[in-house]
Formats: C-alpha cells, sequence, structure tokens
C-alpha cells in the first residue's frame, strides 16, 4: 500500500460493503491494516528508530526485535485506547464514508449498538478532527468568497442586524468556466472585519488566484495580498433575490441543509468547525468513483492524526 500513489479499490480499499465485511472479520486483520497504512515503507520502531519487521505479540502489540519496546498499532492515532474493538470502529468509518451525506450521532448509536448516545458522538467528533489535512492544497484559478450565517432565526439582510446571534461561516469555492464547482472551504469567522475575511483568504486560496467578491470594504486589501480581485458590485436596493455569488449561495445553502436534516441543526457555535470540516471533506470528493476511497482518505487520516480526549473535544477547540 502506497500512500503516495493512487489507491487502488480492491487492494488498498474495499469496493463494497461485502468486501469491507471480508476484509475486517477480526481484530487481527483490522489491526494488519492499520499497520499498512502507518507503515507504508516498513515499520520503523517509535522508541529505537530502527527499522525492522516487529513480532506481533499474542495481544496485537508490535514487538521491536532491537530494544524489545512494544507499541500498539493505534498510539498516536484516533483509536488510541479505545475500550471498544477496532472491528466497530471500522464500522464507524465506513458508515460515516460510504452514505451521502454521513451518519448522525443517534444513527450511528443505533446502527453499531452503541452502548451510549454520548459514546457515538465522540467517535463522530473524533473521526472529523481527523477530515481536515494540514497540508492540504490551497484553493486556486477562479474563487468566489462570501460569508454566510448560521445558526439563529433569521433576522435583517447581510451583514446586517440581527447577525449578532449567529455564527458567520466564510465560504471560498472554486469556479469552473462555464459552470461547475471545484473544492471549497469554509471557516468560522469572528466578525466580517478585513483582518478575519483575508486571513481567512490567505489561508485558503493560492496568492495569484481570482477572488471574486461583492463589494464589501472587508475585501478591499485583497489585490496588496497578491490576488485578482473582482468585484460585484450591487446596486444599493438591497434586492434580497439578487446574488452576487452564485457559487457560495449554492454551497452554504447546501450546507445547511445537511446540518439541518442530518444533524437537526443541533450545533453549537465551538463545534461549528468541525461539522464544516466533514462538510468539507465530503464534498471535496463528492466526484469519487467509489466510495471505499473516502473509507481509505479517512483511514489514513485516522492514523495521522493525535487523539484528543473527551474533554478537549467537549472544550472544542479548533485548530488547523
Ligand atoms: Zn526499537
Amino acid at each position: 500500500m502506497d500512500t503516495e500513489l493512487r489507491p487502488t479499490a480492491g487492494i488498498d480499499y474495499p469496493r463494497d460493503f461485502q468486501e469491507f465485511d471480508r476484509w475486517f472479520a477480526d481484530e487481527a486483520a483490522c489491526r494488519d491494516y492499520l499497520f499498512r497504512l502507518r507503515w507504508p515503507r516498513g515499520y520503523v520502531c517509535v522508541r529505537c528508530g530502527i527499522e525492522a519487521t516487529p513480532w506481533i505479540t499474542s495481544r496485537g502489540y508490535l514487538h521491536c526485535r532491537s530494544c524489545g519496546g512494544e507499541v500498539s498499532v493505534t498510539a498516536g492515532t484516533v483509536f488510541e485506547r479505545s475500550q471498544k474493538p477496532l472491528r466497530v470502529w471500522f464500522q464507524a468509518v465506513w458508515l460515516v464514508t460510504s452514505q451521502k451525506h454521513g451518519a448522525s450521532a443517534l444513527g450511528l448509536q443505533r446502527v453499531l449498538g452503541l452502548g451510549s448516545y454520548q459514546t457515538a458522538w465522540t467517535w463522530l467528533h473524533k473521526l472529523r478532527r481527523a477530515m481536515v489535512r494540514p497540508d492540504r492544497d490551497r484553493l486556486h484559478g477562479s474563487v468566489e468568497v462570501d460569508e454566510t450565517y448560521v445558526g439563529g432565526a433569521v433576522m435583517g439582510g447581510k451583514r446586517g442586524r440581527g447577525a449578532e446571534n449567529k455564527e458567520i461561516v466564510s465560504i471560498a469555492v472554486e469556479v469552473h468556466h462555464p459552470k461547475g464547482f471545484g473544492r471549497i472551504r469554509m471557516r468560522r469567522v469572528p466578525d466580517v472585519g478585513g483582518d478575519s475575511l483575508i486571513s481567512f483568504i490567505g489561508d485558503v486560496v493560492e496568492p495569484g488566484a481570482e477572488v471574486l467578491t461583492d463589494g464589501w470594504r472587508g475585501y478591499n486589501g485583497l489585490t496588496k495580498q497578491g490576488y485578482v480581485h473582482r468585484q460585484t458590485v450591487l446596486s444599493d436596493s438591497g434586492d434580497p433575490a439578487h446574488v452576487a455569488m452564485p457559487g457560495v449561495h449554492r454551497i452554504a445553502a447546501l450546507m445547511k441543509r445537511w446540518l439541518l436534516g442530518i444533524h437537526q441543526g443541533a450545533v453549537s457555535g465551538k463545534h461549528l468547525d468541525y461539522y464544516l470540516d466533514e462538510y468539507t471533506f465530503r464534498f471535496n470528493r463528492r466526484t469519487s468513483r467509489s466510495r471505499g476511497m473516502l473509507f481509505y482518505r479517512l483511514m489514513q487520516q485516522a492514523v495521522a492524526t493525535t487523539p484528543v480526549s473527551y474533554r478537549q473535544l467537549v472544550d472544542g477547540n479548533h485548530e488547523i
């Protein structure tokens, strides 16, 4: 399994549920899969740094032939110290990635027979933390950027009164000509000031790209940051039917419908970023021919993601 090259269906990831079920029949098979994902070029002992195939102990630990150190294949991954079988974790990842809209905590709890809602909620949040790759590429080409408001009752217009109780989400969308979208990025921002908006764009859009915005002054500094800035200034009439950024508008509507439909809109402010990550993960892979490919990508990122405690999940500190 080579993580750099394009993974192959039926070899690197299961093609369908039947194959998934056959591959991951027991704990040893799951551990073996995690092992291959984590060390695609061969095992390197985390203690002494020696490259040598370890012994696998009867309890499934990796035993270094050189220093005798033993580690669990799940140490340092999302699955670390879980009391539940890996098989159930794998089923959770399969559910989250194989369904078009993902899974809710309640749905996961029911399907997997998890003892508590809290466990299901925690698992989903741990997986969401693995959905964003820190090294991901920035958007390029033509990119629409706009903000949208999430949560609370709709009062007043865009950037108008009544927006105070809502979360502001910045959205960037690659737009293709003559039509269609590429990838997206989303982030909760504290306000619609230039610092917040331009810092978001700087993080997610490649300098030199064409950035399309409306006439809001918060975007005024874009040219100075090396972007080709194109502004569409609407009339002052404030006609709500007139949409300046159709791409962002469409993505915002889909994302809000997903939040309402799957999660009943029950997303508190500090956790919203993780839901945005999940939406982005799935949206940007929507053209994958196989759902198994999403399973593979999430597993790959899950073994590279430092575990977080329940307390950290509840506190909801989002860092990119
Ligand atoms: Zn060693």
